[in-house]
């Protein structure tokens, strides 16, 4: 028996998830918020407990340093030497990492290096690495990458239109993101139709406040709706997805704006924050949609951004097995996801209404003569994290 914790350290966060492998049994979970503030939140779940704390948590090495500290003082662990493994959420690995690989001090560099990719995320991926490293230095450290599934994409699918010496120079390319969530739910749709991974032609949706869906072919992604950065594909909460280029200068040179505030608007105020003018999120909008008309505008234009990717993956897949709904929005908006597959009715694609009633649990919501499965599955990417530990400690 092992304990493996799951990482997934943003630049003000860190989330955590102590496994206990190979019977994937979770022993604790919590995470530290506002990291660098003087009233962090540190919160462990653990025996249907809950313990809050607000502590000074100057850095991430501190934070973490807490963490197994507090995990002794709970006895979820008696000793550090009880966490055998280490796997870590990176976000960006570019055309270096197609799996899960061991960190050492090379594949640190590349993490570095790769920060021009996801600028907000890769540094604190790599600070939550060095800082555990330095904790907990016999522990396997591994790291997961969101990237890393969508490797498979073909030259035809990753490449923009663009000069191809951006390309070749720059590594201007689409590379996905959500990888790890997209894998899990594959896996465990062919699962449930108990059918090899390999032979399924599967769209998996992966909608929460980020969002992408990905076409899986022959059990690889064969292309995915993000890009280069996490900010293309569907229409988000706060993320503009897919735009005309050309409107961007345009606004910008109207309204005076830098690059980087252009990139704040994109990033941060567009999406249905910015058509609703009220929330970026789901289920605020959902509660005034029938008497406000830009939340409904928001809910309507997000739901048709998803079906026109949809759409084309059934096209470049060449049909579809099974379409897969997974996180906050997959897994909890009903409507939502009752509104898609009635726009895929005409193709034989057909929901049931009972079933389509739940809320986060893995349930098969097609009728029986649907001409493609359609299931909800709750995403597991610190489960897939542990596993990518546990195969790299056995190789
Ligand atoms: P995530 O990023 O996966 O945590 O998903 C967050 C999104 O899920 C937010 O937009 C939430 O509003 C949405 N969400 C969570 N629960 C529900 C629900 N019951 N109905 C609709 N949306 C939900």
């Amino acid at each position: 028996m092992a304990k493996t914790m799951a990482i997934n350290a943003g630049s003000s966060s860190l989330k955590f998830q102590l496994i206990e492998m190979p019977e994937e049994t979770v022993i604790a979970k919590g995470q530290i918020e506002r990291i660098g503030l003087p009233d962090s939140i540190f919160t462990l779940k653990f025996n249907g407990e809950k313990f809050e704390t607000i502590v000074n948590i100057a850095d991430h090495e501190v934070g973490i340093n807490y963490m197994l500290e507090q995990m002794k003082e709970h006895n979820v662990i008696a000793d550090l030497h009880e966490i055998t493994g280490v796997g870590h959420r990176v976000v960006a690995g570019g055309e270096f990492f197609n799996h899960s690989v061991i960190v050492d001090d090379e594949v640190l560099n590349k993490i570095d290096r790769l920060a021009a990719y996801a600028p907000l995320h890769n540094p604190a991926n790599a600070t939550g690495i060095r800082a555990f490293k330095k904790l907990l230095p016999d522990a396997l450290s591994v790291a997961v990458f969101d990237t890393a599934f969508h490797q498979t994409m073909p030259e035809v699918n990753y490449l923009y239109p663009l000069p191809y010496q951006y390309y070749t120079r720059y590594g201007a390319r689409k590379y996905g993101a959500h990888g790890t969530s997209h894998r899990y739910v594959a896996q465990r749709a062919a699962e449930l139709m108990g059918k090899p991974l390999e032979e399924l032609k599967l769209i998996t949706l992966h909608l929460g406040a980020g969002a992408s869906i990905t076409a899986i072919k022959d059990g690889k992604s064969l292309d995915t709706s993000m890009g280069f950065t996490p900010l293309a594909g569907v229409m988000m909460s706060t993320r503009v997805g897919d735009v005309d280029p050309s409107l961007i200068y345009y606004i910008q040179e109207k309204e005076n704006l830098s690059n980087e505030e252009m990139l704040d608007i994109l990033n941060k105020k567009s999406g249905m924050l910015g058509i609703s003018t009220l929330s970026p999120d789901m289920r605020d909008l959902l509660a005034v949609e029938d008497t406000n008309k830009h939340a409904k505008l928001a809910v309507e234009m997000w739901e048709n951004r998803v079906l026109r990717y949809i759409g084309q993956y059934i096209v470049e897949l060449g049909g579809v097995d099974a379409i897969v709904f997974t996180a906050g929005i997959g897994e909890n908006s009903d409507p939502q996801r009752e509104h898609i597959i009635e726009k895929l009715n005409f193709m034989g694609i057909k929901m049931d209404a009972e079933a389509n009633k739940v809320r986060g649990e893995e349930t098969e919501l097609s009728t029986p003569d649907s001409t493609a499965k359609v299931f909800l599955i709750p995403t597991d990417e610190e489960l897939m994290i542990a596993r990518d530990v546990e195969s790299l400690k056995n190789n």
